[in-house]
């Protein structure tokens, strides 16, 4: 292997450009040349590749975003999108490929692989909900910046004795809820993992009003329905006024947590590591404190474990 490349696809993350620093700078130090590819998929079909150096990823290991640009390229789910892709790798000289991004991302990933081309997926989504991994890029630093926004809201709902419904990214998951749901004292947490009944929400609500609670946090992921939907049918239960707030993409930004570094870096180096001993076909993932390999194929079709769904039922007996 003498040439590799990167790309970063799908929803960008913060820490994603720690996997391409240290994907750059490792593959330097082993001898590679190393390319990048600008917006995903659609920059690979079109030829937008250039070659790194050490120097191009200098001062990026502490800025939000993708210094590669991201992209989403529908086209890229049909083979002969993926064989002009591989046309193009292969005219650059490329013989092993690097993938950082979301499911989707992971599922071109596989395609190229099935095609033959020697492909590693590294996970970077804010929503934490790829399988193989306790961890996805991003997650950490997302869940920092909706505490941060949760602790502001939350000194106004105090002021104003009021209940707020948060509603948090996360796509189909619920882990950006739930941690900052515990993270932050939310009364009610309300996950796709978990059924909800509003009985549950509102006696959850009359208890911390009966103690003297002056504020009321619903941490709602978006993944159950949107926060305005979630306040009309609360008040129709029960006539209840919320304020809704809604993140939005303020989770998807900022310069990256210290985790997201270190798991960047690390995902990124093990990436270079294993398109050196000639594997491919694998996505990276971290397990307890250890790195770990799988097939992407496998990967895909296995039902994604949710860690920690646990803290549902701890909010549920610290939070009243
Ligand atoms: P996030 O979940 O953070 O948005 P993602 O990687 O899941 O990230 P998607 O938009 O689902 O985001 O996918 C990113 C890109 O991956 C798509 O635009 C497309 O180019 C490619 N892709 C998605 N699904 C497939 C597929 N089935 N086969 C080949 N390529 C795919």
């Amino acid at each position: 292997m003498k040439r590799i490349a990167v790309l970063t696809s799908g929803g960008d993350a913060p820490g994603m450009n720690a996997a391409i620093r240290a994907i750059v700078r490792k593959g330097i130090y082993d001898g590679l040349e190393v390319y990048g590819i600008n917006y995903g998929y659609a920059g690979m079909v079109a030829g937008d590749i250039h070659r790194l150096t050490v120097d191009d990823v200098g001062d990026t290991i502490a800025r939000g975003g993708t210094v590669l640009y991201s992209a989403r390229y529908p086209e890229f789910s049909n083979v002969e999108g993926q064989q002009k892709g591989i046309e193009q790798l292969k005219k650059f000289g490329i013989d092993g490929l690097i993938v950082i991004g979301g499911d989707g991302s992971y599922r071109g990933g596989a395609a190229l692989s099935k095609l033959g081309f020697p492909t590693i997926a590294i996970p970077g989504t804010i929503d934490n909900d790829i399988p193989g991994t306790e961890y996805t890029l991003g997650f950490d630093t997302a869940i920092n910046t909706v505490l941060d926004s949760v602790d502001k809201i939350r000194d106004t709902a105090t002021s104003h004795v009021r209940t707020f419904v948060i509603e948090v990214m996360g796509r189909n998951a619920g882990d950006i809820a739930l941690w900052t749901g515990i993270g932050s004292g939310a009364e009610s947490i309300v996950i796709p993992e978990m059924n909800f009944s509003m009985d549950e929400i509102v006696k959850e609500i009359e208890d911390g009003r009966r103690r003297g609670k002056k504020h009321t946090i619903i941490m709602l992921a978006e993944g159950v329905m949107n926060g305005n939907e979630f306040a009309e049918k609360l008040q129709e239960y029960k006539n209840y006024h919320t304020r809704v707030t809604v993140l939005g993409h303020v989770q998807r930004g900022g310069s990256p947590s210290a985790r997201d570094r270190v798991l960047g870096s690390l995902f990124g180096y093990n990436a270079v590591q294993l398109l050196k001993e000639g594997k491919g076909g694998l996505c990276i993932g971290i397990s307890g404190s250890q790195v770990v390999f799988n097939d992407i194929i496998e990967t895909l079709e296995r039902k994604r474990d949710v860690p920690y769904l646990s803290l549902y039922q701890i909010n549920k007996e610290i939070s009243f």
